[in-house]
């Protein structure tokens, strides 16, 4: 897939009939937008388009009161508007208003460009687009913008909880990244080096002044915005989400999946990664503490158990039947006997390594949490509206809703997922407060 050109600068707005036209000469723009994305870049990029003598622009206004939602009715309307012969749509919005025009234009056969509105997520510039069809979420492979113009001056007025949510998504490429190591240590997934650098290198600087985010700060906006886009970058040459999340994500998706709320309001991407950064921090962190001795004598007390029994045991602790995709997750993940054993040996033999590694690679968790709650992210589980029960169930659940190697498969192999959950959750060491 070719990487999309990057256009990042103040008065961005501007420049987008310019490039516009370089990349497609004979194509006119649909601008795409909602309300709230209307007034904050599309009037200008019309008036933009206006004045370098465009005649017409077309507008595709999803003019609704409610937040726009990245499902397959607006997807069809994309598509219906786009179809029209010599077109190229032009998304101007956030996550789902890039999601929505992605994918549309994608199944239109045609390139798009995307004009963002907020610092707010890092699938800009990847390769698939999280849509809901039919009640459920699904994230569709689809190809990202070919042209990307982010107006700092327009990112640095995106109300402060989306501003904060990027932070949050950006910050969990620390437990996203360890989670790689660990998998890289047990030969489960190497890390590739190129994709690594690309996130991680730049990472601590552009995560390290939450701070000047509350007071909008171009550089530390703009810093944010950047180090999304790497991100989205990444995942396009690495052709997966691995770079980019980890076991913080899974948590969040249970959670999404759960349609977790507070204050009568969805939670954000952001602000639910944040959160399952700080767990799986803790997790780890409790992981560079134990013992090799203290882990052998853990799996030496959780013996291999049958495929049958280990179903159950999830059941019970989750309080549900494991759906078809899950239980097919939990297979390709159970290892028994001989494998188990083989397993347990290279996790022993690596264990030292690994508490290395991940010690090298985490935030302390006092410093993390200090930096989410300078940028305004929810520290404390009842901030997102997590009670102590739909903690533990997201980290019983995260294991087994996708196929990825994090510190839950770890710490499950090891016998010492279930000691983990209650420590994190119970301790008072790491959090205070829950819904
Ligand atoms: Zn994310």
């Amino acid at each position: 897939m070719t990487p999309p050109t990057i256009v990042t600068t103040e008065g961005a707005v501007g420049l987008v009939p310019d490039r516009f036209h370089t990349c497609w000469p004979d194509a006119r723009p649909l601008l795409v937008a909602d309300r709230n994305t209307w007034e904050a870049a599309g009037k200008a990029v019309e008036r933009a388009f206006l004045q370098a003598g465009q005649a017409t622009v077309e507008v595709l206004l999803f003019d609704e009161p409610q937040q726009v939602h990245a499902d397959q009715a607006h997807v069809d309307a994309v598509k219906q508007r786009l179809g029209q012969g010599d077109l190229v749509a032009i998304a101007v919005g956030a996550g789902s208003m890039n999601d929505i025009v992605k994918l549309a234009s994608y199944e239109c056969g045609k390139p798009y460009c995307c004009v963002p509105t907020a610092p707010s997520v890092d699938g800009y510039t990847s390769p698939n687009a999280p849509i809901t069809i039919q009640g459920f979420k699904q994230t569709i492979p689809c190809t990202p913008p070919l042209l990307v113009v982010a107006d700092v001056t327009v990112l640095r007025n995106a109300p402060m909880s989306m501003i904060s949510s990027g932070y949050g998504d950006l910050v969990a490429k620390i437990t996203g990244g360890a989670d790689w190591l660990i998998a890289d240590a047990l030969g489960v997934e190497p890390v590739d080096r190129k994709v690594w650098d690309l996130v991680q290198l730049p990472l601590r600087g552009r995560i390290g002044s939450p701070e000047a985010l509350l007071s909008r700060d171009p550089v530390a906006i703009d810093s944010v915005f950047s180090g999304l886009v790497e991100t989205g970058l990444a995942m396009l040459l690495f052709g997966n989400s691995r770079p980019a999340s980890g076991s913080e994500h899974l948590l969040s998706h249970v959670w999404e999946m759960k349609g977790l709320s507070f204050d009568g309001e969805l939670v954000s991407h952001g602000h639910k990664v944040a959160m399952g950064t700080l767990i799986t921090t803790a997790m780890m962190t409790r992981i560079t503490e134990i013992p090799l001795e203290a882990m052998v004598s853990s799996w030496k007390r959780n013996p291999s158990i049958s495929f049958d029994a280990q179903q159950v045991a999830l059941e019970t602790c989750l309080g549900e039947k494991l759906d078809i995709d899950m239980l097919r997750i939990a297979k390709e993940k159970y290892l028994v006997g001989a494998q188990l054993q083989e397993r347990r040996d290279r996790i022993a033999s690596h264990w030292l390594h690994i508490q290395q590694r991940l010690r090298n690679q985490l935030v302390a968790f006092e410093e993390l949490r200090h930096m989410l709650e300078r940028a305004a992210c929810p520290v404390q589980p009842g901030e997102i509206g997590l009670d102590r029960t739909m903690v533990r169930y997201g980290m019983v659940k995260a294991r087994i809703i996708r196929p990825r190697y994090t510190v839950f498969d770890l710490a499950y192999e090891c016998g010492l997922l279930d000691g983990l959950i209650d420590e994190v959750v119970d301790s008072g060491r790491w959090f205070a407060s829950f819904a």
